[in-house]
């Protein structure tokens, strides 16, 4: 897409530090980093969001994503790893190009996750009929 900001990194017109690359997708460095080695992996055709990929570029970008995190935990020495992954305003989608971040942990480092809320699960069983029927 023209205006996005993912797909000018996959041309090359927006300049990225990359750390791995295949056919079909990249994997550079997030220039706003919460962590040493925070990454961000994406597919290199443009899909908005987990809704809209199709199976197979979703299973070669997960597969992308997988040889990053393996590169990030030998190069860093890592002692885990999350993936965060958006879709839609919703959930905080900013660049409308489906994107894992990969954020390498370390002992004692001051990334808070997982998310916390107020949400209580007394309508579980509510919840498991609506999803399940
Ligand atoms: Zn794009």
């Amino acid at each position: 897409m023209e205006d996005c900001l993912f797909c000018k990194i996959v041309k090359g017109e927006v300049v990225s530090y990359k750390i791995f690359e295949n056919e079909k997708a990249i994997a550079f460095l997030d220039v706003n980093p919460i962590a040493k080695g925070h990454t961000i992996v994406i597919p290199k055709k443009h899909f908005e969001n987990i809704y809209n990929i199709p199976e197979q570029d979703l299973k070669d970008v997960i597969l992308a994503v997988k040889a990053t995190a393996k590169i990030l935990k030998e190069k860093l020495n890592s002692t885990g790893i999350n993936l965060l992954q958006r879709n839609g305003r919703g959930a905080g989608q900013e660049v409308m190009h489906l994107h894992f971040h990969l954020i390498p942990r370390f002992e004692n480092d001051s990334v808070a996750l997982p998310p916390k809320s107020d949400y209580l699960k007394k309508d579980i069983k509510e919840l498991y009929k609506l999803l399940t029927n």
